[in-house]
This record gives C-alpha cells, structure tokens and sequence, in this order.
C-alpha cells in the first residue's frame, strides 16, 4: 500500500487505464493504476490487438484513431512491443462491396487508402483469395500488436520506466478525491479516472445507469500457422457492413442487404472477419457479436462456423486448426462511441462503448488528461 499522495489515481489497468496513466505520467505526474485482478484479463488481452484507422467511424473516432496509432508507433518501441503487422488488406467479392470501398476512397476516411487488382491483392496476401475475388481496400494506416503480451509489457514500462506504481488484486469502491477508498486501505490522490471497462455498478453505478449502456459477447479463435506469412491484417466484405466508416456510407445499405440475403445466419451472430498474425505464425480470428445486458457464457458454435466459413470465402482456403478458443465482453451504447462523465470537477469516468479502445484510448487518454489536469500540451487532438 503506497502510503505517499499522487496527482493521480487511475483505476482500471485495461488498455484505456494505462493510456490515461502513460499519458499523466509523461506530463510529470505520479500516477497509481488500480486493478481487481493480478494481471490484465480483460477485453484488452483478448482482442486483436489491431490499432485500426481505416473503418473507425467518421469524424471524431477517425481522428482519435490516427492520433492513438501515432502514439502507439512511439509507445510500442520503447516499451518493448513488437509490431507484428502493419495495414489492412480487405476484400471485395460483389459489385455492391465495391462501390462502397469506392465511395470510401473517396472521402477524407480514404487518404493514403487505394484500390488493388485480385492480382495485387493476392501479391500482397501471400497468395491468399477466393476464385470471386474482385479486388480489395488496401490502407496502410493500421498497426497489430499480440495484446496477451503487448498489454502487459505496456504495464511493465509505466512501472519500471515512467515510476506509475500498481496496486493489483485491489478493488476501488468509493472515489471522492482526495480519498480513493479500496480493499486494500485508502489511496491518496487529487483527482481519479475510472476506466471500469464493462464494470457499470462497482463504482459511480448510477451515474453509469443513466447511460443505459450493455454488452457485446465476442467469439474469438486461435488458428495453427498457415505456413504463409501476411504482412498486413486481412478483413472481409462483411466488414463494410459493419465497421461504420464504410457502414455509415449511402452506398454500403445495397451491399448490407445482399449480403443479409447471402449470409443470413452470419447476420444472426454479427460475424465478420479480420484475421490477423503474429511472431509464431499463428492467426487470431474472429469475430462475432452478441448483445445483452448480461451476455450468457455459452457460446453457439453457429457463430465459430460462420467466422470460419468466412475465412474460406475470403481466402480461398480451408481454414487451419483451430489452437484455442475464448469469448470476450466490451461495453456497447447506441448512441456514443465512448463515454466520458465528470461525476466530480476532479473525477472522470472513460468507458470506450464501440469495441474500439485500442485504437482510440490513447487520443481519448490526451483529451481527458489535457483537460482533467490542465495540460496544455495533452490536449490533443
Ligand atoms: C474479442 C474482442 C476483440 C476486440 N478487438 C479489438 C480490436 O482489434 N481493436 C480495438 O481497437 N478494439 C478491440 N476490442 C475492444 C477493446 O478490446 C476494448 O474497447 C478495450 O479493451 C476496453 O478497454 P478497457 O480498459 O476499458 O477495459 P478492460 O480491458 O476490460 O479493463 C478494465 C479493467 O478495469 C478493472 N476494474 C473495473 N472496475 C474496477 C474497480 N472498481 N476496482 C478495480 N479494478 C476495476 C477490471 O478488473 C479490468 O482489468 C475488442 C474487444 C474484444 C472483447
């Protein structure tokens, strides 16, 4: 139990955690992360650990994620974390799907973005793609880092580089700076973020109550090494229906209700694709949603066949062993893509409610940061 005061306390040490002590940190403050759990377990360890720009919706989510990626580029190499792909390939097997990446390519959403041949695709996909391939979204924008140990890597250096101490196996349950109460005894710190991921009643319930946020259940799957290496993260034509930087287009609603037709039962568990690699030439796949207030623990294996399906559509190959499986829970909204509340002047709350907080947390962190502590030089973008 660190008995000195800090400038901070963050309680929460999932990615969006950790963005906002890296970021306090670095402004010279001395910042405590507070977690429940031993290590990180949480959605941020569980996803794909794919830092996306291309597809974030338009406007502020596209911003935010640029702004996270650069961060990410200069986080990633001091704190020891290997890059294991860079930019996104995605496919377009139907005339609908291509004119959305077109519509796209046509936006701001689409600079440095461009259109490539099924020959180009299959150049730079190892050979990858189906006899329908008609061409593909190529953005060079996104970095993919393996998040079961990018994560606590990341901890390791706010800790052991940047001085953030860590109180884990600790539960917070009462905030009201200067006191943050928790399991373990009272931590002294002048202002708090709580960063509780899909946790709405621990702290601030009714606050978060009157949100009426939910949550997303995600399938997720680890497949041996195909043998072939992908330079790039691989998405699908399901994905323009979905991520809303395409979805949100005019153009996408023909592709949506072909594929709706097509895909009825990919539709049902809300699959779609991104396949991504890593050091060990294993592919983590997924993925499908699932919404509730409480989503059941069971997983349909309906959705882990639509998702590998998928991956044969996309591909045109059988899809490898599958190594492991696991779900995974993030926090949704309907109407906003993160929540940031001021319960108190010194206190915010940041929940990311678009599955999206390892592409945004960073530039999310700055915002809140800049603003909470007055930094001038934070308060980006
Ligand atoms: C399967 C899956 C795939 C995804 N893929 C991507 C992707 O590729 N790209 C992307 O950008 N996003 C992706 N996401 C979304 C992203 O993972 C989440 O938006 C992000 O991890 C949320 O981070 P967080 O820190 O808010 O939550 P979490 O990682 O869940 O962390 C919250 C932490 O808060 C702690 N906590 C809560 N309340 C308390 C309390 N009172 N006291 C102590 N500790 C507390 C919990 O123990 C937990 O460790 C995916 C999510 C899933 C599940």
């Amino acid at each position: 139990m660190p008995a000195r005061p800090f400038d901070l306390a963050v309680v929460g040490s999932g990615i969006v955690g950790l963005a906002h002590a890296y970021v306090a940190a670095r402004a010279g403050r001395r910042v405590v992360v507070i977690d429940r759990d031993p290590r990180a377990n949480g959605a941020s360890i569980r996803n794909f650990g794919f830092i996306t720009v291309t597809g974030q919706a338009r406007g502020d989510s596209w911003r935010l994620a640029r702004r996270t990626r650069d961060v990410w580029a200069e986080v990633a190499p001091a704190a020891g974390i290997r890059v294991e792909q860079t930019g996104l390939l995605l496919t377009a097997r139907s005339p609908e799907a291509v004119t959305v990446i077109e519509a796209f390519l046509a936006t701001e959403m689409g600079d440095g973005c461009g259109w490539l041949s099924a020959a180009q695709f299959r150049e730079r996909a190892a050979g990858l793609g189906a006899p329908d391939l008609m061409g593909a979204l190529a953005s060079p924008h996104e970095l993919r880092v393996e998040s079961r140990t990018a994560i606590p890597l990341l901890a390791a250096y706010l800790r052991e580089r940047l001085g953030v101490d860590f109180m884990t196996e600790t539960v917070a349950f009462e905030v009201a700076p200067p006191r943050t109460v928790t399991s373990r005894g009272t931590v002294h710190a002048a202002q708090t973020v709580v960063c509780p991921g899909d946790d709405f009643v621990t702290l601030f319930g009714d606050r978060i109550a009157a949100h009426a946020l939910r949550r997303c259940r995600l399938s997720m799957l680890k497949l041996a090494d195909p043998g072939l290496r992908l330079p790039s993260a691989l998405m699908s034509d399901l994905s323009l229906a979905r991520y809303r930087g395409y979805a949100d287009l005019p153009e996408a609603r023909a592709l949506e209700a072909r594929l709706r037709a097509e895909l009825p039962s990919s539709f049902d568990h809300g699959v779609h694709l991104i396949v991504a690699q890593g050091a060990d030439g294993g592919l983590i796949v997924g993925d499908s949603h699932h919404y509730a207030d409480l989503p059941e623990p069971f997983a349909p294996a309906e959705a882990e066949r639509e998702i590998l399906a998928e991956f044969g559509r996309a591909t045109g190959r059988p899809p490898p062993a599958v190594l492991e499986r696991w779900t995974g829970v993030y926090a949704v909204a309907d109407d906003r893509t993160y929540l940031i509340d001021a319960p108190d002047p010194n206190v915010r709350i940041v929940i990311v409610t678009s599955g999206t907080g390892a592409s945004t947390s960073f530039g999310l962190a700055e915002r809140v940061i800049g603003e909470l502590c007055d930094l001038k030089e934070a308060a980006r973008p």
